[in-house]
């Protein structure tokens, strides 16, 4: 997409100068109009199209820019590496690991790359080829110290306008959130956001679909390697899987919600290439000034890295029942989770949810105590290794998909665990 000024139109009278948030519009000389001048979109535009409705002219419109895409001129998967304050985030290395998965499936030299973004991070490049990265492309520059929409979206998006990437994936972090969809429409490309799942050989994909969908398989030709990455997300509320393509334009891009893919085995001392590129980024890209990083306050709940969870529901009754929840935890070394129900109570933070609308967490042991199990709880944990569903209601959804089932009372049911962890411990 791209804003079009119709000359014949404009006035040059500068009203779209005060809709635009970025500083999108400066004027050029017009010989056809009173003011001598019309207004010209420069190349800090946005595609947010607050312009559009500004013009009481009808003088801006939106226009399809470009042809076809050369598709082949696009190669091997990108992996944006989040880091905040020279750490990796466990997303970044999640996405190495499937995006490694998936360059084997499209062609033995297809590579995955990490893409680092920040200063002084030469160290994060070692992380990243230990967990899988062929390549890392290094992005450093003072400006990039701390995450700002603008600095970021720019430098990758003259990366990926220099290099072509075949596939970008971000983890769907607040950053990811904020970034993927910016670069995409600077790429003029597509966004499939909060996958679930990837497929490149259209074979595995319908392994999949035939298990999990009602899809009628037999219309997709198995060989057939046109369509590129199938991305499937939830969709309506999580009611049904929807895979999206994106056959037309490239990069294909993805959000992937941390702890749905796997890392790979960490091999020591892994090495690969890395190519330094140089951002072309000044103080005037940038429209906001960090001030201070003020980190929350509040308790941190790590629930994508925790290896048990122990989640209770509404079936806990009230809020005094995450104290019997913590104390299990506690004593299993785990960590409190909880359904959406328990928060929209307020009995507990909501950094603490599991399920679509929370955070997606994946589990040695997930105990889930008193939750019945809705599509939007599971979408969230169901890949955990070994679910342990308590419930009084033997037919609630969450014993379908648990691998040990307890039917009886919490109440009674985790004390009677804790005195037999503790007889254990003695
Ligand atoms: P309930 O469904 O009320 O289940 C309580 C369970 O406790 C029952 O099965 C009952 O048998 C059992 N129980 C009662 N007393 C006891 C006892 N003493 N001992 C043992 N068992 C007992 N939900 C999420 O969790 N996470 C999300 O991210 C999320 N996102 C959503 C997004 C959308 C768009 C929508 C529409 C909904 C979302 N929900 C989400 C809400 C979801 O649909 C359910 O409403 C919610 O998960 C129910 O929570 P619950 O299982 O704790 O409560």
């Amino acid at each position: 997409m791209a804003i079009e000024i119709i000359k014949e139109k404009c006035t040059g009278c500068g009203l779209c100068f005060k809709a635009c948030p970025y500083d999108a519009f400066e004027f050029e000389p017009y010989d056809g109009n009173k003011l001598g001048r019309v207004c010209k979109v420069n190349d800090k535009c946005n595609f947010c199209n607050q312009c559009l409705t500004s013009c009481k002219f009808g003088a801006i419109k939106e226009v399809q820019v470009g042809g076809a895409v050369d598709l082949s001129a696009y190669k091997h998967i990108w992996v944006y590496a989040e880091q905040r304050d020279g750490k990796l985030m466990n997303v970044a290395l999640e996405l190495i690991g499937e995006g490694y998965r998936l360059a084997k499936e499209i062609s033995e030299d297809t590579q995955v790359c990490a893409v680092l973004v920040g200063n002084n991070i030469d160290h994060l490049a070692s992380e990243c080829f230990e967990y899988g990265a062929d390549k890392v492309y290094m992005i450093q520059d003072p400006l990039l110290e701390h995450y700002t929409t603008d600095a970021y979206t720019k430098v990758i998006t003259d990366a990926i306008d220099e290099y072509k990437p075949e596939i970008v994936l971000y983890g769907a972090t607040h950053i990811g959130r904020d970034l993927a969809p910016r670069i995409a429409a600077r790429c003029n490309t597509g966004l499939t956001a909060d996958c679930t799942r990837l497929d490149v050989k259209v074979s595995s994909y319908i392994d999949f679909a035939k298990k999990k969908t009602t899809l009628d398989t037999s219309t997709l030709d198995p060989n057939d390697p046109s369509t590129g990455i199938k991305q499937t997300r939830p969709a309506f509320g999580g009611n049904l899987m929807a895979t999206i393509i994106c056959p037309k334009t490239r990069p294909q891009m993805s959000t992937v919600r941390p702890g749905v893919m796997q890392k790979r085995e960490k091999v020591e001392g892994a090495t690969g290439e890395i190519i330094n590129v140089k951002p072309e980024i000044s103080e005037s890209d940038i429209h906001v000034q960090i001030v201070d990083v003020v980190k929350s306050a509040k308790e941190m709940v790590s629930l994508t890295d925790a290896d048990i969870i122990c989640s209770g529901g509404r079936g806990l009754g009230d809020a005094s029942g995450f104290e019997l929840i913590k104390k299990f935890a506690d004593k299993v070394g785990g960590v409190v989770g909880s359904s959406r129900a328990a928060v929209d109570a307020g009995w507990i933070d909501h950094s603490h949810q599991v399920g679509q609308t929370g955070t997606t967490v994946k589990p040695k042991i997930y105990f889930a105590c008193g939750i019945s199990g809705a599509i939007q709880h599971l979408a969230g944990m169901q890949t955990s290794d070994i679910i342990v569903a308590i419930n009084k209601d033997p037919d609630a959804p969450i014993f379908e998909v648990a691998d040990y089932g307890i039917v009886g009372d919490l109440y009674k049911v985790i004390p009677e665990i804790i005195a037999e962890w503790d007889k254990a411990e003695d």
